[in-house]
């Protein structure tokens, strides 16, 4: 039963104006000319999950069924990240997921610099308008777009703080396909999620802008 303020107009109205500004995003994605991965898609990848997701989970990139299907991680990576959420008592329709590139690069090759930067806006957009609690990164590629220079062997399974950000980088889920011993590592880096996320909800973070914008009101 949704409570008398949750049923005002202005609840409604902004999670409408949310929804038709991601879908319009998509919808730009769908035609970017941008960079050359445009040339080969069979479909752009933009994302998929709730405008309202607390957690958003970014990998690298679509592959060959994520292209086939405009939908993220629905290969055999995608079935194991399914199985993982699982771990921790979540189902893929309750968190957004997406990539830091949106369409496939060739066989599967890493991202060049010149198409991650290509993509950084519709990434950037999509972090402003979903405004997730807790960033889960999945990868060296997502990784890197956040914090260029540290190694992910460092990092992983850790809560970091970034432009106003909750972030908790993991390793690819792919890893644990190519060696079997990468599974018990990510399943223990999944296991930190439900205390990030509550660590989050209880420390939300002020964004460089924001601090900007009340140092100069302070001004006044
Ligand atoms: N599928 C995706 O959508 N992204 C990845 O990084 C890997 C598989």
């Amino acid at each position: 039963m949704l409570s008398s303020a949750d049923e005002s107009p202005g609840r409604f109205g902004k999670a409408l104006s949310c929804m038709s500004e991601l879908l319009e995003l998509y919808k730009r994605i769908a035609s970017c000319p941008d960079c050359d991965l445009c040339h080969n898609r069979t479909h752009a990848v933009p994302g998929e999950g709730p405008e309202d997701a607390e957690i958003m989970f970014i990998g690298e990139g679509p592959g060959f069924y994520e292209d086939q299907q405009a939908r993220p991680f629905v290969g055999p990576a995608g079935r194991l990240l399914e199985e993982l959420l699982a771990s921790i008592g979540l189902r893929r329709n309750q968190v957004y997921i997406t990539n830091i590139v949106k369409c496939r690069p060739p066989n599967n090759r890493d991202p060049l610099p010149v198409e991650v930067e290509a993509c950084r806006k519709y990434l950037q957009r999509q972090i402003e308008l979903i405004k997730p609690k807790l960033i889960v990164t999945l990868g060296r590629y997502s990784l890197v777009w956040f914090f260029p220079k540290e190694p992910i062997s460092k990092l992983h399974g850790q809560l970091k703080a970034k432009d106003g950000l909750h972030i908790l980088p993991m390793y690819h889920p792919a890893a644990a396909l190519h060696a079997a011993n990468m599974r018990q590592v990510i399943e223990e880096d999944f296991r930190a999620i439900p205390g990030a996320l509550e660590q989050a909800r209880r420390t939300p973070l002020t964004s460089p802008p924001e601090v900007e914008q009340a140092e100069q009101l302070s001004l006044f």
